[in-house]
């Protein structure tokens, strides 16, 4: 029978200690002591962007409510999927961080017993996004925690988070996905054709959000053709600043493209919860004053997107050095491996020609230099360097 944790592709080391943690948690006071030490109310979910923390997260939390343990298809599993059933909060930072404001207003919000007498759960998809202070009032909820509220919070690593609060978290690492286990998923369950699936899982590296959106979206595949041509146009640092500009432009076409329908409909619905065209004067400036709110929401929003954005185009761009490296490697192999074994072990197979001709005109030392400027890029970026300072001096380091 499938469940909640059926979609969790490639996590099955993680699905048996979520399933006994629920038949813990629903057993009765009395019971074992081996029942109580399976279950406990602050567990940290830690993987690779895409392999699907928040989503593991969110199907523990159902499972906690759903009366049978996470069907997947009751009232209590789909409103908590939504984020509207009422035990159930699941935080997504839509800023660059959660400060200690959010994490106060949460905290009293948590305060009260499920109103269901189970589980009240809070699923936190971006802890690592917690300022400092607002991680220490959060720490304090976990050391005290109110008997029936469970904490899952999400990060990418362990180090993401301060040790106080990692410390008193049950520890889940998450695997990347293999690219035949995407594949699957998106021939099965999104029913995306075999080729398009195929190459969406490939050049994606096991991250199922991100092959979903490149194999459906049109315009995000043209995007990733042009950025993947980039490394073969950096012959001078004119054209180094030219690339740098037209990443930049290209991600925040991107970002917006996908912010903006989402803007204006919660606008919309902003307006139409206060009276659009009220005429009262204290609902004028209510409404006016909740739609700035929002806007300056939004606009933190679409900051953080067009770093997200930056941050996928430049993981395409590594994955061009890597095939680079893969190639200039078994070329230096005393006995070489044939040109179809190559082909089948690059990302970007359908660039071989490039990729080839790229690797036997630079030195493999050039190569590994180039793959770590740009990973140190991604650091400085997601420490709020300025984007296109940033990407220009990336660039000129690739040229
Ligand atoms: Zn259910």
């Amino acid at each position: 029978m499938p469940d909640v944790f059926s979609d969790l592709v490639g996590q099955e080391h993680i699905i048996d200690i979520l399933r006994s943690a629920v038949t813990a948690a629903n057993a009765p006071q009395e019971s074992t002591e081996n029942s109580t030490h399976a279950m406990t109310h602050a567990w940290l979910f830690t993987g690779p962007p895409g392999s699907g923390r928040s989503s593991a997260a969110v199907a523990f939390a159902q499972a906690l409510i759903c009366p049978t343990g996470g069907c997947g298809a009751c009232n209590e599993c789909r409103s908590a999927k939504n984020s509207a059933h009422p035990d159930i909060e699941i935080i997504c930072t839509e800023g660059l961080s959660i400060k200690i404001d959010e994490v106060r207003e949460l905290l009293t919000r948590t305060s009260w017993a499920p109103s269901m007498g189970g589980w009240r759960v809070v699923v936190m998809e971006d802890a690592d996004r917690l300022t400092e202070s607002a991680a220490n009032a959060l720490l304090k909820a976990i050391e005290e925690p109110g008997g029936r509220t469970v904490w899952l919070l999400c990060a990418p690593t362990l180090h993401d988070l301060l040790p106080t609060i990692r410390s008193r978290c049950r520890h889940l690492q998450l695997r990347t996905p293999s690219t035949p286990a995407v594949t699957n998923v998106l021939i099965n369950r999104d029913g995306i054709a075999p080729e398009m699936a195929d190459f969406a899982a490939r050049v994606c590296q096991g991250h199922i959000g991100r092959a979903k959106y490149l194999a459906t979206n049109e315009i995000v595949r043209s995007n990733r053709g042009v950025i993947m041509k980039l490394p073969l146009q950096l012959t001078s640092i004119a054209a180094a600043y030219e690339a740098a500009q037209k990443l930049i432009d290209l991600a925040t076409q991107e970002a917006n493209a996908a912010s903006e329908a989402r803007d204006e409909k919660e606008t919309t619905a902003l307006q139409e919860a206060y009276g659009k065209g009220a005429t009262g004067r204290g609902m004028a400036t209510g409404a006016s004053k909740a739609v700035k709110e929002l806007e300056k929401e939004q606009k933190s929003r679409a900051t953080r997107m067009v770093r997200d954005c930056l941050d996928g185009a430049l993981l395409d761009m590594a994955t061009f050095y890597r095939d680079v490296m893969l190639v200039q490697a078994a070329t230096a192999q005393p006995n070489q491996p044939t040109a179809e074994t190559l082909t089948r072990s690059l990302i970007n197979i359908d660039m071989f020609d490039q990729i080839n001709a790229f690797a036997h005109k630079t030195p493999a030392a050039a190569t590994v230099k180039k793959i770590n400027a740009i990973m140190e890029t991604r650091i400085n970026l997601s420490h709020n360097a300025a984007p296109l300072l940033t990407i220009e001096a990336l660039m000129c380091r690739l040229a």
